[in-house]
């Protein structure tokens, strides 16, 4: 019999900013945000669902809300 206990620790990866897909305006959130979250562009007001990048564990996609 095998004991197999492997524990996969996934810590959520998090961002303080964000350039913005709508206008490519640079955004320091000030706050942080994770996948999940809802960001908004401060310059053209448009917002976003923070999606994870299924190429790239470090990175975020974002979506329009
Ligand atoms: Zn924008």
């Amino acid at each position: 019999m095998r004991n197999d206990t492997k524990s996969k620790l996934k810590k959520a990866r998090r961002w303080e900013e964000f350039v913005c897909p709508e206008c490519d305006a640079h955004n320091p959130y000030g706050a942080e945000f994770e996948v999940g979250d809802e960001v908004f562009c401060c310059w053209c007001g448009c917002s976003f669902d923070v999606r994870s990048d299924p190429d790239d564990d470090d990175r975020f996609r974002l979506r329009r809300a």
